[in-house]
């Protein structure tokens, strides 16, 4: 079954989206706008506790990830379930994605910016890329896939793209109002957040800061924004 959802947020890992983009979606949730998730791996890596299990990791990022979604007011959370640190630019991994878009036919795909120099997570710069490469010319294109077309997962047109972590940015969303919330979503994220510094917290908060410079608002969140016209 096919639905037009408003936003597809597809995230490498989970607590990526809540980093890149909580603060902007919560504003579209709350005007009753629906916003997916996708989380492309289990994040079952990110951990430097010895003790920790990554079958174990994996299950407690989920729970993380489906409450920091449901703070947000996130209809759906769609889990990949693909490995940590494993993303490559596959045909099966474009197919996927394909599939996720031309399912939720949304009108803006928010992701990762592939194109950030020069250390960056590796899942990060593939899932960018290949989302790219997802939304156009795969998913518009009606010969791309057959067996798609077969299934009832026609065309569809992205109008939007949103590329967060982006070394220029073009974009920025004003959060002044959003921004507790974001913080309260990362917080979900115990096993990613719990152990940081009190200083993280004014850190990120100096970045939005930044972001927001000469914007006329305190805070916001920095994309590359694509409009998607042909
Ligand atoms: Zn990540």
């Amino acid at each position: 079954m096919t639905k037009n959802c408003y936003a597809l947020v597809i995230t490498p890992h989970p607590d990526d989206a809540e980093y890149g983009v909580a603060g902007t979606l919560v504003k579209w949730t709350r005007d009753g706008k629906e916003v997916i998730y996708a989380v492309c791996t289990n994040g079952n890596k990110g951990s430097n506790d010895p003790e920790m299990k990554p079958d174990k990791l994996a299950e407690i990022r989920e729970q993380e990830q489906l409450a920091a979604a449901k703070l947000l007011g996130v209809n759906e959370v769609i889990f990949l379930r693909h490995e940590d640190q494993s993303l490559e630019d596959t045909p099966e991994f474009r197919k996927e994605i394909v599939r996720l878009i031309r399912t939720y036919r949304p009108e803006v795909v928010v992701t990762s910016d592939p194109y950030r120099r020069y250390i960056w997570h590796r899942d990060h710069r593939i899932t960018g890329q290949v989302v790219l490469d997802a939304v156009f010319p795969y998913a518009r294109d009606r010969l791309a896939y057959p067996d798609l077309i077969e299934q009832g997962l026609e065309p569809h047109k992205v109008k939007e793209v949103l590329l967060w972590a982006a070394d220029e940015p073009n974009y920025f969303s004003d959060i002044t109002d959003t921004y507790e919330i974001k913080m309260a979503a990362l917080h979900c994220h115990d096993s990613q957040v719990g152990h940081l510094p009190s200083e993280w917290a004014n850190f990120l908060r100096k970045r939005y800061e930044q972001s927001a410079e000469g914007q006329g608002f305190a805070l916001a969140e920095a994309f590359y924004r694509v409009e998607v016209w042909w």
